[in-house]
């Protein structure tokens, strides 16, 4: 029957929300067609490197998306950069900062993808940071984003090599993270913990070596607000006060202040979460802190505005690198303090506001500390394609409900996002799964809704490859076993291979 044509979806990016997307879409319809694009040879995105390593549980999602990949109706194209679709935008998309331009990987326009699909759903993520816009962040050594070193200890292809010739953990002993969500955590975790109690996971080798060489003993993570705001969860809190032989300490004044305003407004969003979670901070580290040899803590109530310059070390040091002056690395950050005030929308008359919800205002007040290195963790951000309606501000493809629109607020006919790049950089795998989902319903419906249209020509990677490799399921199955493998030669779970070089040699 005319009815039974194929309906086919491009999905581009191969992280949680397209594999879920996907999932949804095929068990929708008999007829429903799936090619999936990913830029790298590996799929699964921050499942696999952005997720922390010693978290394996978290990366079960991996199971489903296999299911969905081994699915007949399935393709994916791995190896694959969508583009922008302004003449300039493959020179424009391949260089992302802070990347290796993956030369290595097919561009394909996103306006030629969409001549092939009756819909085309964009997924690839967040791939930048968010800077915290200050002096310093740009031009001193030792200042780095918390993306950047997750990637590292992830094996992330285009950062696997950065971290060596830039920064020498045997030299840091304090370590400072701006902002206070669980990526945060994550980094203090993998600063702070033994490292043989990685070693049973994928850390990659040279990842572990140098960890081990690491001399950091002392990690503060700051936040703008205080403890009642804080973004990480109380699981992830439970573990870094457990972590063995590290101390934890907190401003004992502004910890009383937060534990007496949960008691105080029993109606606080959370209550009950937060409250353990003040009781958590409050019991204090397994470790008590005098016995500690490494330690972290909780500073609140402080907006870096300054980083500042070692004062023992030269500016024109001669660098490794041939010809580079090397930069002066980060001694340390000027902070302003700041008071929690009742978000300006809470009017004087209604009942006094929920201080949970209160925001961060500078005093005149400041001060300085001391740091050998610093973390940026305050977001990821995601990348506009040239021709794709973009909001700036938000860092999202504009969107409602997940259907692309311009900045007129008018639909965009077949193109649709979910994901991070959708909604922004928040949410664990379980609310991208639930978008996902939403996003796939709303697709499936307009589809019906718009009935019987024209079959699109079918994409044919062979028209777009250009003799470059184009990774198959079946070639990343191969990338997948040659890893265990590997990994169960050394007792660990996985050996990633960390070269988009590599990864093509050993599909062949
Ligand atoms: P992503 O996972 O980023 O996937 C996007 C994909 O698109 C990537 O594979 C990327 O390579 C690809 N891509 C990018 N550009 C292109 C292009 N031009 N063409 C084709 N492909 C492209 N959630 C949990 O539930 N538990 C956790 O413990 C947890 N830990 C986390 C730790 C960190 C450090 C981070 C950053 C996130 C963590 N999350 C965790 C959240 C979880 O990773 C996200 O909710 C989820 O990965 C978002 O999925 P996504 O598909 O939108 O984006």
């Amino acid at each position: 029957a005319a009815a039974a044509r194929p309906l086919r979806i491009g999905v581009v990016g191969g992280g949680p929300a397209g594999f879920y997307a996907a999932g949804r879409w095929l068990s929708v319809a008999d007829n429903a067609r799936v090619d999936l694009f990913e830029l790298l040879p590996t799929p699964f995105g921050l499942a696999r490197f952005g997720v922390a390593p010693d978290h394996p549980e978290v990366k079960n999602c991996e199971h489903k998306f296999e299911e969905t990949a081994r699915d007949p109706r399935f393709r994916f194209f791995g190896n694959v950069q969508v583009c922008g679709t302004q003449a300039s935008s493959d020179s424009t998309v391949l260089s992302v900062p802070n990347t290796t331009p993956s030369s290595l990987a097919v561009p394909i326009p996103l306006e030629k993808l969409r001549q092939h699909y009756d819909a085309v759903l964009l997924t690839y993520g967040a791939s930048l940071d968010r800077p915290l816009g200050i002096p310093g962040e740009d031009t001193l050594k030792n200042v780095l984003s918390a993306r950047t070193f997750v990637n590292w200890y992830n094996g992330h292809p285009y950062h696997s090599s950065f971290l060596a010739p830039l920064i020498d953990l045997s030299k840091l002993e304090h370590a400072t993270i701006i902002g206070q969500g669980n990526v945060a955590l994550d980094v203090a975790r993998i600063l702070l913990k033994d490292v043989d109690a990685l070693r049973e996971y994928d850390v990659p080798d040279h990842v572990l070596a140098e960890l081990a060489r690491s001399r950091v003993k002392r990690v503060d993570i700051v936040g703008r607000r205080g403890p009642l705001q804080l973004a990480a969860t109380t699981k992830e809190l439970r573990e870094m006060l457990n972590l063995p032989g590290v101390g934890f300490d907190i401003d004992s004044q502004i910890l009383s202040d937060a534990v007496r305003d949960v008691e105080a407004y029993p109606k606080m969003e959370g209550a009950r979460a937060k409250k353990r979670a003040m009781g958590l901070l409050a019991g204090g580290s397994k470790t008590p802190l005098a016995e500690a040899s490494k330690s972290w803590s909780l500073q609140f109530l402080q907006s870096p505005v300054e980083l500042l310059p070692s004062s023992t070390e030269g500016a024109t040091a001669p660098s490794a690198l041939e010809g580079i002056t090397s930069p002066q690395s980060i001694g340390a950050v000027r902070y302003t303090l700041n008071e929690l005030v009742p978000p300006s929308s809470a009017s004087s008359s209604s009942s006094s506001p929920d201080p949970s919800q209160f925001s961060a205002r500078a005093t005149s007040e400041s001060r300085i500390a001391s740091t050998d290195i610093l973390f940026k963790s305050v977001g990821y951000r995601s990348i506009g394609l040239p021709g794709l309606p973009f909001d700036e501000r938000r860092g999202i493809v504009r969107n409602d409900q997940g259907r692309v629109v311009d900045e007129q607020g008018k639909r965009i006919d077949g193109l649709y996002t979910s994901g991070w790049l959708a909604r922004g950089p928040t949410g664990v795998i379980a609310t991208t799964m639930f978008d996902a989902f939403a996003t796939a319903d709303l697709v499936a419906a307009d589809l019906a809704q718009a009935g019987q249209v024209e079959e699109k020509p079918e994409f044919r990677i062979d028209e777009y490859s250009g003799g470059k490799k184009v990774v198959s399921w079946e070639d990343w199955e191969v990338i997948d076993r040659i890893e265990r493998e590997r990994g169960r030669e050394k007792g660990k779970l996985r050996e990633k291979v960390v070269s988009v070089e590599e990864m093509l040699e050993v599909v062949g």
